[in-house]
């Protein structure tokens, strides 16, 4: 068996030493006699295990003790949809600002419940860089302003958490969570799918701000309500036990790797080493994107034609390293680069694009 460079964009590459204890322990875990995925979720065993894995979560992100912390399905894409249910009136102004294809899906799961107003917006320009934070239109009346942290797909990535306007500050970070410090005081909510940076797919997880929970939000199903997830402990009805445990596997194995500053150290130099090839590539690599906001985690490219492209992805795929088509809304090469993607996955693949573009140029 070998193992591939994996540089897909989610589901994603997860830490071997993960996938090699929860093979260990596939069958029999934890002394149950039983695999994690055979127990019920009212068990002492998991209720412990789900316990561990939120506050494992809470000392890697330093969560302020006030904010709530849920486990929730339905993906990133839900809770977009649950953002104006809980935490607006019906047709209350919501601020978005669109730096992506990300942050367009956010709309468009929030148009239909709030009054949704783009305070700015990079899609003249392509989505290659964010707008600048004084020419936002915020408005007073506004719910929350929502921000997408890093666009997965544009790897458009904010470089700093932006001044917040009067209304609490909501990141959809996906793609970039735990990947770098922040100081989550300066939000009212992160929220995330976990199949990047925190798991399997299947899980996403909130991270809120009891402010944005005291609200009534609008009229909606039990299952539809936040607050009441995080009343059930996140086990309203049955959660996805094995995406959660192996949730909690991969912030066990952050820890040990020193936590989030010692991750991000080294996904800046992980990023820092593909854009230098391509930057010092004379134009065979292109990255279209604004240098102060070129995302850490997913470093699109284009070469010169769709033929080429497609050659170097026959040729990387032969050489081992997938997951490098870029999404069919820009096409052109992507290389996701989360917590588990190592530097020598990154060295091999700066290798190949070196390489690639010695023989092809
Ligand atoms: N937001 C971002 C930034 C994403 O990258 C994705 C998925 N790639 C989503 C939202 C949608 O996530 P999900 O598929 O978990 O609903």
């Amino acid at each position: 068996m070998s193992r591939v460079h994996n540089f897909s964009a989610g589901p994603a590459a997860l830490p071997e030493a993960v996938l090699r204890q929860a093979q260990a322990e596939l069958l029999e875990w934890n002394d149950q006699g039983a695999s994690v995925m055979e127990l019920s979720h009212r068990g002492q065993a998991f209720i412990d295990m789900a316990a561990e894995a939120e506050r494992d979560l809470r000392e890697l992100m330093a969560i302020p003790t006030e904010y709530a912390v849920a486990f929730l399905q339905g993906g990133a894409t839900l809770i977009q949809a649950l953002l104006p249910l809980n935490f607006a009136a019906s047709g209350q102004a919501v601020d978005y600002v669109l730096t992506g294809h990300w942050g367009e899906k956010a709309i468009d799961q929030a148009r239909p419940c709030a009054d949704v107003s783009i305070a700015a917006s990079a899609e003249g320009n392509g989505y290659t860089k964010i707008p600048a934070r004084a020419l936002w239109r915020l408005r007073d009346d506004a719910a929350y302003l929502h921000i997408t942290s890093n666009e997965t797909i544009h790897g458009v990535e904010f470089a700093d958490t932006p001044e917040a306007s009067r209304a609490p500050l909501i990141a959809d970070m996906s793609s970039s969570i735990l990947s770098r410090s922040l100081d989550v005081s300066r939000y009212g909510m992160i929220y995330a799918g976990a199949q990047k940076n925190i798991g399997p797919s299947g899980i996403a997880v909130a991270i809120i701000h009891p402010e944005l929970l005291a609200r009534a939000g609008q009229l909606r199903a039990p299952i539809l309500s936040i607050g009441n997830h995080l009343k059930h402990d996140s086990m309203l009805n049955t959660p996805p036990t094995f995406a959660w445990y192996l949730a909690g596997l991969v912030f066990k194995h952050l820890k040990q790797l020193g936590g989030v500053a010692a991750i991000e150290a080294i996904n800046r130099r992980k990023a820092q080493r593909l854009y230098a090839v391509i930057d010092g590539s004379n134009g065979f690599y292109r990255n279209r994107v604004d240098p102060a906001c070129r995302s850490r985690m997913n470093v699109p490219f284009f070469l010169a034609n769709d033929v080429l492209e497609a050659d170097f992805l026959k040729h990387a795929t032969a050489n081992g390293l997938i997951g490098l088509k870029g999404h069919r809304v820009v096409g052109g090469i992507r290389a996701s680069i989360y917590n588990a993607v190592t530097e020598a996955s990154v060295e091999a693949l700066a290798q190949f694009m070196i390489d690639f573009a010695q023989r092809k140029a």
